[in-house]
């Protein structure tokens, strides 16, 4: 009797170039080895993403379908990993980003949500609690603060930003979220007399403002260099607008009103000397990474 023969070990082979025939799981490898260099950990994470947006499915069907031929999108797949390995944000190639469970349209217009700036509206939305609320967001950017908080609280959110671009990225995403009779979105030059001057009283402000010291910007990584230098650049020392704000804002309150700032992870001791300057109450915290990322600061 014949000794059964041993089948040969299959060995996967690592896929160097992009053939015509690929299944979906081949496709997603390829992308990951390719921009390995670049993304490090993330290049799996980032593969997934580039495979659905180009295929047009969900990461559910991703899985589901993993094993069968993709259609040849061979030219669409080599474009996109050639500008993500130049540098290009992958939230600018696929023309949005996940911030706080919701989706945000985003273009080189407005910085691109972080995930560190989720605490910001974990702390918002924990102020917050039930009340119905007058909240007003400076600089806001793509709007995912604004929006974010819109989406969870009982809340009216004025939502201001100096460029017209990123306000209509904004704005779309108001309408993307069904949120749009929530929040208002405004031009305006948060550092004018104008501003300062309105009347109008808030039970909460937040803002993320550009805060990177001029200086600093030339070191930051080639993404961020993609991103819009005026939601970046905070002036010579990073503080322009919290020094701003920290004399204009207290009189923006409501009795037991709040302000929640982003700040750089080592603007903590500035903050609280421009705080104690002016006899409000502060409280600093942390993003989950670990850095000191806000503070919420009141006046009464
Ligand atoms: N956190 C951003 C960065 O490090 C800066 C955001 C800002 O200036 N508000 O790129």
């Amino acid at each position: 009797r014949k000794l059964p023969q041993k089948k040969p070990t299959k060995t996967t082979k690592t896929t160097q170039t992009l053939q015509s025939k690929m299944t979906y799981f081949q496709t997603k490898k390829y992308i990951k080895e390719a921009l390995l260099p670049v993304c490090g950990e993330y290049a799996s994470y980032e593969a997934e993403k580039i495979v659905c947006h180009i295929f047009g499915i969900d990461k559910r069907t991703l899985t589901l379908i993993s094993h069968e031929e993709a259609p040849d999108k061979t030219e669409e797949i080599e474009n996109t990993v050639a500008r993500r390995k130049n540098g290009e944000p992958l939230a600018y190639i696929l023309g949005n980003t996940d911030f706080f469970g919701l989706n945000f349209l985003v273009s080189p217009a407005c910085l691109t949500p972080r995930a560190d700036t989720e605490v910001i509206v974990e702390r918002a939305l924990e102020f917050l609690g039930e009340k119905y609320a007058d909240v007003l967001d400076i600089c806001t950017g793509s709007g995912c603060i604004a929006l974010a908080i819109a989406a969870n609280a009982h809340a009216n959110v004025r939502a201001l930003d100096i460029s017209e671009d990123a306000l209509d990225i904004a704005k779309k995403n108001a309408e993307r979220l069904s949120l749009s009779h929530k929040v208002t979105f405004e031009s305006c030059n948060a550092l004018s007399e104008e501003f300062a001057s309105e009347c109008e009283k808030y039970d909460l402000i937040v803002s993320n403002p550009p805060y990177i010291p001029t200086k600093d910007i030339a070191d930051l990584s080639e993404e961020v260099h993609r991103e819009p230098l005026c939601a970046l650049d905070g002036g010579e020392d990073g503080l322009i607008f919290y020094k701003r704000f920290i004399e204009i804002l207290p009189a923006k309150l409501k009795l037991g009103g709040r302000i929640i700032f982003e700040i750089g992870y080592d603007q903590e001791n500035a903050l609280r000397a421009l705080c104690e300057k002016k006899g409000l109450f502060y409280e600093f915290f942390r993003d989950y990474g670990g850095n000191v990322r806000g503070v919420v600061i009141n006046a009464d």
